[in-house]
């Protein structure tokens, strides 16, 4: 069997040296453009066998293209900024927070991120080459160079001259760790289930002592930042009395009526019990308790109230919500709606900002039983309960998120819903169902993108302040500050500005450079945020090409287009855009797949991609997600160094339906390799067995594209000028030509797996149907006209196929092409065009009716426990003889092994063994056995030898019998019986036939 690792590192050597990828570039130059945009990879971690995932899917859209004859430039992108990278270079300094970043420098800090960029940059490289993913490498576009930088800064200034860049305080997901806010798409991804202790707290009306209203929190560290209660208007709450109840003291408190019919049969038991009483006193509508004052829980603050508010549910906990505005989205509208102050209880590291309680100064997580503890003391706690629930964690660094209320910078996202939700009418999404589902519900719930990260290695924001009210306070009096912004568009400008040559764009050197405040004469300094890395990513249509400051980055059609397209804006479009075709996980819905069409759209241009392929995740054999702590993590060169990347590819390609998580188990791709491979693979060592090239007549290029067969009309009579006249040779011509038209259709739908598993079908039929079948004719004498037909039929198929084949699986069809010619590559072929005319349908059909017969006649014979080497007298199928040509009669009678065929009702099998068939069984088992010795031997056709047996006398009878045809079929010139022979032989084998031993020995005479 073939070494396909082996043989694809033999390929890539290929490729390379001559220079093929580049040719195929060269070739389609003056063609339609097919445009395609690489999702950029962070190349300071190891690529994943989700990449490989991914990989394959774009190269065999992009090679299928460019063999269609599309101009398909493909180039590469590195995702660089970000916390993924600030992370690792934290470790390398072995810091841990962001005071550390501020106590080595910024400077330093920045050199190590830039410099752990491209870590294994070297791996990714070699990894896509590996997989024959071509990509061009050399040109790739790389997020944190000047002029990538330059472009965002352009499109910043764009936003913020539409009116969409705004700053504002709002409670964001914040991680304390890496004291930044997070997109949500970053929340989404930390997401983990955790067990903590939850209490019930009572807080005391100040106009009715005694009398607790009730609330329930996850969060004790949030109390000192409550400043109201929230009730819905419409729920039902009661006041009830509690009296001797064990663990809770006495007193009249308020729930929601749900609360309490949770826990009356709680209550109901206590009440049995000694003294113990339950009383409901009221029942009353939320509207009713709005307005009530109740005592803070700590001192030296005034009284809050009640309020009402419409978030407020009684699914969980009291049907209170306890308020703090700077925690939590809904608290701040509530606290915005009702005029209340916010309490900046915690600090940006997650420490409690509250002197003269002894949690002051500690971490959130751990002042939580310090503050219930206290409260405790304080005879404030109803009840405690242990609650298992979803808690966010940040996905980079796994501290527990919070909500924190900052001065954030973002879009306005927002207003541009339904502009999004138009563009994205205009996107064809594989899988069709994201389109409305997990994308449009995103679009539609759309919230304004936090674009600022108060970090360091990003895209700086190009926002300048007038900093007017720290230093030069004394120029204008008349005010407290200047509020004078300044966005800047580009290097240019902000060197006129400044008078300083601009050498980096990243922080720090770009916090250095102030310049004059044209409205007051301050200075103007940069703010410290930098921008979210996915604004980066979502960008890269433009900044790949540094659009629009170079001038041979505008889109040669762009002269119509200037105008009408983008009227507001009026900027050209730059080259290549939009993509026709992306391709990434279903991860990316909320990050790439919307960053892209967020900026498209803030633009005012089409949707930056006609068609998406989003693929599900890759999780491992028993459907869990991969990863390092768990040990489960697939290494792509552990399947491709035993497997090869064409199996690989091909796993990914068929394994299940595009969208679907992929429960990654290695034996499937075994499977892949032993079904698929390795009969593709045998099918090409018949061919290249039974037909050496030289053959005389055998003139195969003149006719690479002209099959020799076809079968006009439902008489299946040859056409003339056919040089076969197999009924066989004309079926596979015709099913390669439907298999080629359906693959262009599902291809042209972006399809790929539907298309992919075509082949497997094909090839099943062209091994186990048309080969098997066509065998006896492949071993005829050369110079045979029949051997001819067979020869150029399968010689036309599977050049044909290696080029249909080769954007899935590039290795084995470059192999099995090369095989076939001599020159250049499969992959600088056009791909093949369904022939219409050759495409039989009828004959297709009756085809697989014949193979059904088949099935179903092997069936009968392995329910009545006869070998197919022994032969029958009959069997009846239900179709008039007429309907099937006799040609594929026969083809049932060999398959079947019966000598006969005839109309009946129903398939049956007549499984009468006749003493004349049995003899027949025999003869046929031992022609069999000599045949497999033959090979054993090493030897070959034209070999001739004596074969020696030995039996008892019944046996040897039937064999002197038939003795010719036993010679004629095994290449035998010699018979003799008994062990007596002076002859030794060179190989010698007991069998059992019929019950009865049968000794054979053979050797070479000739
Ligand atoms: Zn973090
Ligand atoms: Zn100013």
């Amino acid at each position: 069997m073939i070494d396909f690792p082996k043989t694809e590192e033999k390929i890539l050597k290929f490729w390379k040296e001559k220079k093929i990828f580049e040719k195929s570039l060269k070739k389609t130059k003056k063609g339609k453009r097919f445009v395609f945009f690489e999702g950029p990879p962070f190349a300071n971690g190891l690529p994943g066998i989700h990449h490989l995932l991914s990989r394959a899917f774009k190269d065999v859209i992009l090679r299928y293209k460019t063999m269609q004859g599309f101009f398909v430039e493909r180039k590469a992108g590195w995702d660089t900024h970000g916390l993924p990278t600030e992370m690792e270079a934290e470790k390398k300094l072995g810091i841990k927070s962001k005071k550390d970043i501020e106590k080595i420098g910024i400077k330093k800090f920045i050199e190590t991120c830039q410099n752990s960029v491209f870590t294994y940059k070297k791996e990714w490289e070699e990894f896509t080459e590996r997989i024959g993913f071509w990509l061009d490498l050399k040109n790739a576009y790389i997020t944190c160079s000047n002029g990538y930088i330059e472009s965002l800064w352009w499109i910043l200034k764009k936003v913020w001259q539409k009116g969409l860049l705004y700053q504002d305080y709002k409670v964001v997901p914040y991680c304390p760790r890496c004291g930044t806010s997070l997109s949500s798409h970053e929340v989404a991804q930390g997401y983990k289930k955790i067990t903590e202790e939850s209490i019930t707290v009572k807080f005391e009306l100040a106009d009715e002592p005694g009398i607790y209203i009730l609330v329930w929190t996850t969060t004790p560290w949030t109390l000192p930042g409550n400043v109201a209660l929230a009730v819905n208007p419409a729920i039902v709450y009661v006041k009830f009395s509690l009296k001797n109840y064990p663990g809770i003291s006495d007193g009249i408190y308020i729930t929601s009526k749900k609360d309490f019919d949770n826990y009356k049969k709680e209550i109901e038991k206590a009440k049995s019990k000694k003294g113990a009483g339950v009383e409901i006193l009221e029942q009353t509508k939320g509207k009713d308790l709005i307005g009530k004052k109740y005592k803070p829980l700590y001192p030296n603050r005034a009284p809050y109230k009640i309020i009402g508010a419409d978030f407020v549910s009684n699914k969980e906990g009291t049907g209170v919500v306890h308020i703090a505005p700077a925690f939590g989205e809904d608290d701040m509208k509530a606290g915005k709606e009702n005029n209340l102050p916010v309490l900046t209880t915690v600090d940006e590291q997650g420490r409690m900002l509250t002197k003269d309680y002894p949690w002051n100064g500690k971490f959130i997580k751990e002042a939580d039983p310090l503050i219930t503890q206290d409260l405790k003391n304080r005879d404030l706690i109803f009840h405690t309960e242990d609650y298992e629930h979803d808690y966010p964690f940040c996905w980079r660094c796994d501290s527990p998120l919070l909500y924190y209320a900052k001065t954030s910078w973002f879009i306005k996202m927002s207003s541009l819903r339904k502009k999004l939700l138009e563009n994205n009418k205009k996107i064809n999404w594989i899988p069709n169902y994201l389109k409305a589902g997990r994308f449009g519900e995103w679009l539609r719930e759309i919230k304004d993108w936090n674009l600022s990260r108060e970090r360091f290695w990003g895209t700086p924001l190009p926002i300048w302040k007038c900093q007017i009210g720290k230093s030069q306070k004394s120029k204008v009096k008349s005010q407290k500050y200047c509020d004078n912004i300044k966005v800047i568009e580009s290097i240019k400008e902000l060197e006129k500005l400044s008078g300083k040559k601009i050498k980096d764009l990243h922080r720090p050197y770009i916090d250095e450079i102030t310049f004059k405040c044209e409205k007051c004469g301050g200075q103007m300094k940069r703010i410290p945020e930098v921008a979210d890395c996915w604004f980066d990513s979502g960008s890269m249509p433009y900044a790949q090409w540094h659009y629009p400051f170079d001038p041979d980055i505008i889109s040669s059609q762009s002269s119509d287009n200037y105008v009408a397209r983008n009227k507001e804006l009026s900027i050209p479009l730059p080259k290549n855009f939009p993509a026709d075709f992306i391709c990434e996980g279903i991860d990316q819905t909320r990050g790439w797949f919307y960053t892209l069409l967020a900026v498209s759209t803030l633009l005012e241009l089409e949707p930056a991609y006609k068609n998406v392929i989003s693929h599900g995740i890759v999780l491992d054999a028993k459907a869990q997600k991969m990863s390092k702590s768990k040990g489960n993590i697939v290494l792509p060169k552990d399947v491709i160094d035993k497997w090869g990347a064409d199996c690989a590819r091909f796993y990914f390609y068929t394994i299940n339906s595009v969208g679907e998580p992929k429960r990654f188990d290695i034996k499937d791709v075994q499977e892949i390799s032993r079904r698929f491979f390795g009969t593709l693979w045998n099918c090409w060592i018949f061919f290249s067995t039974y037909t050496p090239l030289e053959i005389n007549g055998f003139q195969q290029k003149r006719r690479e594209n002209k099959p020799l067969t076809g079968y006009s009309d439902k008489s299946f009579k040859p056409k003339k000028g056919f040089e076969s006249k197999s009924l066989l040779d004309c079926w596979i011509i015709s099913r390669f030509h439907n298999l080629c038209k359906q693959v262009i259709e599902d291809l042209d739908r972006y399809y790929v797996v539907e298309a992919a598993r075509l082949f497997e079908d094909f090839v099943d039929d062209l091994s186990n149907w048309y080969i098997r079948r066509s065998r006896r004719r492949f071993q005829k004498s050369e110079n045979n006209k029949e051997k001819e037909g067979a020869c150029q039929t399968l010689y036309y198929v599977l050049l044909n196929l290696s080029k249909l084949i080769a954007p899935f699986t590039p290795f084995i069809s470059e192999e099995i092409y090369q095989g076939l010619k001599t020159k250049d590559s499969v992959h600088l072929c056009d791909y093949p065009k369904p022939n219409k005319k050759l495409i039989n349908k009828e004959l297709e059909e009756r085809m697989k009716q014949v193979r059904e017969i088949v099935t179903i006649g092997l069936a009968h014979r392995s329910e009545a426990g006869i070998k197919v080497r022994q032969p029958l007298s009959m069997l009846k199928i239900p179709m008039a003889k007429s309907q099937i040509p006799n040609e594929m009669l026969e083809l049932i009678k060999e398959e079947v092994n019966v000598k006969k065929i005839i109309g009946g009702k129903k398939i049956e099998l007549n499984t009468k063994i006749t003493p004349k068939l049995k003899e027949e069984g025999i003869i046929r088992e031992v022609i069999r056995n000599i045949q497999t010795m033959r090979k054993r031997a090493g030897y070959i056709p034209k070999d001739r030898i004596l074969v020696q047996v030995s039996c008892n006398p019944d046996l040897e009878k039937i064999i002197k019998k038939n003795k010719n045809l036993i010679l004629k079929e095994t290449r035998a010139d010699k018979f003799e019986f008994g062990k007596k022979s002076k002859q030794k032989p060179a190989i010698e084998q007991e069998f059992k036939i019929d019950q009865q031993k049968l000794w054979i020995a053979i050797k070479k005479i000739k």
